[in-house]
Parts: C-alpha cells; structure tokens; sequence
C-alpha cells in the first residue's frame, strides 16, 4: 500500500495509528518486496506472521503462494484484513502473539517466521519466538535498529553483550539492512532494521552447560569495563591458568570473548560429560527368536551390525496437564542422533526383565523414579530396527533433569501436536517411537481432531 493508501485505508477503518501497540505501517513497496524477497519464501512454506497491521507483507507472502498464519492483536486490523485478503492459504488470527502456543508450529512441514515487530515488546517477541526448542527454519525480523544491532554484534564492539552471546548461542544472525524511519507511518522516532536468523546446527560448538554459560556471560556483562578475573573471582580461583589454557588476556574483558572462547571457558570451569563409548560397546544383549524367547547374549555392536532381534522399551512421561515430554536424542548417540524420541528408551540388557531395564532408563535418562504401567508391546520389526518393545507410560509432577549425554533437549508437547508433527515431519523423529505413537495412539484415540 502507498502512503496515501494507508491514510485513506486507516481513515475508512476509523483506526489512528496505536503508539502503544507499534502501529507503524510500512507504506515503502519497494522496501516491503525487499524484506520478503529475504525470506526467500516458496509455495512449501508455512509463514507466521506477527503484526500483519494492513497487510503490507502478508500479500507479498500470499503472492509467494505459501501458507500464513497471521496473528494481529487488533481486533480493527485482523477485521480489515479478513474482508480485504480473504484467501484459501491465509489464517488470521485476533490475539496477542505473545500467548500464542509456538508449539503448534512443530505441526507443520517448513515454518518461516516474518514480522515488523511492535519495537514496545519485541525483546519479549524475541525471547519466546527464539525460543529453544523450535520448529521454525528462518526468522525475518524488523526491529529497533539498535536492537538487531546487538543480536548481530561481533566481539569488542559497543554492542557486543549479553544478548548477543544468549541469541548466537542458537542462532547465526545477519543484519541485513537499515530502514529509515520515513518507510514507516507514522514515522517511529527510531531506524530500523532487518536481521535475518537463521538456526545453528548444535554440533557447531562444542558440548558445554548451557546453565553455567549463561550464568558467567551474566556475570561477566554486568560492569562491561571490569575485567573479567575480578567479575568471576567467585567462581574461578586460578584466573592465571585458566587464561592459558583458553588462550585469553589474563586482563580481558566480557566483550572481547568470542562465543567459542566464552564455551571454552566455562568448559574449563566445568568440563561438559562426555558419554564413555567402551562401556555402551561393551554392553551385552539378549538377542532373541521370532516369538522373543531368548537364544544368546552378545556385545551391543555386533547386535546392530547383523540386524539381530533384541529387546528395547519406550516410555512416555506425561505431566499433570495430559502432555507428554519428548526428548531430542543427544549428538553423541550411534543410532538417530539428534532425532525426536519418547521421554526415555532404552535396550534391555544383561539378565535384565522388561521392567527393570525401563526403571532403570528412567533413571538414567530423566533422573526420575515414577511408577510405571505398560501400555502394550510391539512385535520386532524392520521399522524399530528389530525390537520388541514394551511401552511404559508415568507421570511427573515437578521438574526432572534430563541426563546431558543422553539428551540434548526435551519439551512437553500436547498428544494433538505430536499426532500433527508426525504426520507433517515424520523425518524429525527415530522411527522406533513413530510405531510406538501409533499403538499409543490406536489404544489413546481421545484429544485427537483440529490443531487451531
Ligand atoms: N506488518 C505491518 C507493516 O509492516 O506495515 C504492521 C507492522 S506494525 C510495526 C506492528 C503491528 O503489530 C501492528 O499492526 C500492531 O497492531 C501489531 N501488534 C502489536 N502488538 C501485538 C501483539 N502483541 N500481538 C500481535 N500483534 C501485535
């Protein structure tokens, strides 16, 4: 829409632009194909668009014949975009994006996240839409330019701080372009920018505690000009020693970190538990006959090598509210890394019954002892990389603590997500717990139906 469009349009609306809500509409056409042309979107796309205002993006992205959810909290604005694009592939909705559940989006095949932020409450955008775990392949943000400068900052800048490291921690972030504050009516008092991010591939940095990380990071940003040796005096008694082995000014400061080096470390405060591979080599397996009676036990490698029937359970952990908690297994495991998984699974080995091993995974993986009942048991097959498994389900009240070498990350996920996320992305999960959803959900057919 022109300048001269938007004040008519507004006019026609009896809208007059909300401070309090950000409402700057982009009125540059020029500028507006430029920022969607960033998100290189195609007709496989599923864009959620925050603050679509009078639509100034969104019809360039319906354009790119993609699929947009579009979520605008006034009441006024999502009324006129209603009547103005209705479209088969565009889903408006009125509410505040800062209470939409994100995990919806793990149900749908290739999200891009778009949005000229209301500058009022993009930091809180920000923190829930980059939040980890996620299912959105590229954000395009319109931000304060000061803000998108300290996302994208290098070491020993002015902007370089705690928000940086905490952002690229996940995520590779591009400035892209300041936008002078005349692109916009009303004008902001403030440039923009567009930064574009992208989601890091966890095994580019090295294993760490992310707790401990963000912990110093914190320390170390809160006098930016003290030096680090006196910021983290509590914490680190040979200052000298680990500056020598992280290879650092012993006077350094929190900005001059890079992101490798502020890893670096904290692993040397606490080095990251490395999962010990002679002893998973080591572990011996019944393998067993067609009907599951056991004929010998061998090593875990030989099991796998020669495809051999063996024995496994899954379990499902469920929180008070009915959600269950699915776990990304961790880099380090020899089967499916990084892939999406039941709460905890496991082989059965040794001497040990069905039941044992699954308390014992339990344990191990979650840090938890729950009761547990069986669900039903699954016949070997190609498809759970020939395992009979039983599945387990329990659950938990409070926190747990997830075993770091075994787990990369978690969440809880209502069933109706899970039923969408493995039909829409079946590649995002071991194959072993797609049989076991099925027969949970053969037995569990309740909350199935629509995911919005
Ligand atoms: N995308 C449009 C454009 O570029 O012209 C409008 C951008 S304007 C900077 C921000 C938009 O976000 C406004 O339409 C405003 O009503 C909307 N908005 C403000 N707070 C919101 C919130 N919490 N949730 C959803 N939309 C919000």
């Amino acid at each position: 829409m022109k300048l001269s469009e938007i004040r008519a349009t507004l006019r026609e609306i009896h809208v007059s632009p909300v401070k309090t809500l950000g409402q700057n509409f982009l009125h540059d056409q020029n500028v507006a194909r430029w920022i969607v042309d960033q998100a290189q979107i195609t007709s496989d796309d599923y864009v959620l668009e925050i603050g679509p205002g009078l639509g100034a993006l969104t019809k360039l992205i319906l354009d790119k014949g993609a699929g947009v959810l579009a979520i605008e909290k006034d009441a006024r604005l999502a009324n006129f975009l209603r009547d103005r694009f209705a479209h088969q592939r565009l889903e408006i909705l009125n509410i505040d994006a800062l209470k939409f559940d994100a995990r919806l989006l793990f149900a749908r095949q290739r999200v891009k996240l778009v949005g000229n932020l209301p500058y009022n409450i993009s930091s809180a955008l920000l923190l829930k839409f980059l939040a980890h775990p996620s299912p959105i392949a590229l954000w395009l943000f319109t931000l304060q330019k000061e803000m998108a400068a300290r996302l994208s900052a290098q070491p020993s800048t002015d902007d370089y701080g705690a928000l940086t490291l905490r952002t690229q921690l996940r995520h590779h972030v591009k400035y892209l372009r300041t936008l002078s504050a005349t692109v916009f009516y009303p004008r902001p008092e403030v440039d923009s920018a567009v930064v574009r991010v992208l989601p890091r591939d966890p095994r580019e940095l090295p294993a760490h505690d992310k707790g401990l990380l963000l912990e110093l990071i914190r320390l170390g940003f809160s006098q930016r000009r003290k030096q680090l040796r006196k910021l983290l005096r509590e914490r680190v008694q040979d200052w000298d020693s680990l500056a020598r082995h992280v290879n650092i000014d012993p006077k350094t400061r929190a900005e001059e970190l890079s992101l490798f080096q502020w890893i670096a470390l904290a692993n040397f405060i606490a080095p990251p538990p490395y999962p010990d591979m002679t002893l998973t080599n080591n572990e011996r397996f019944p393998v067993v006959d067609k009907n599951d009676r056991i004929l010998r036990h061998i090593s875990r490698p030989e099991v796998h090598a020669n495809n051999l029937r063996h024995r496994a359970v899954h379990i499902l952990i469920f929180n008070p509210a009915g959600e269950v908690y699915l776990q990304q297994r961790s880099r380090w495991k020899d089967r499916h890394p990084l892939k999406w998984d039941s709460s905890a699974a496991g082989h059965v080995a040794g001497t040990e019954s069905y039941d044992e091993t699954a308390g014992r995974e339990l344990k191990e993986e979650l840090g938890i002892g729950v009761s547990l009942t069986k669900i039903s048991k699954l016949p070997a097959s190609e498809r759970t990389d020939q395992e009979f498994v039983w599945l387990y389900r329990g659950e938990v009240a409070g926190d747990f603590s997830p075993n770091r070498t075994e787990i990369e990350t978690g969440a809880f996920f209502p069933e109706t997500i899970i039923d969408g996320w493995v039909a829409a992305r079946p590649e995002d999960f071991a194959p072993g717990f797609i049989e076991c959803w099925k027969v949970y959900r053969q037995k569990n057919p309740r909350n199935r139906g629509a995911l919005t």
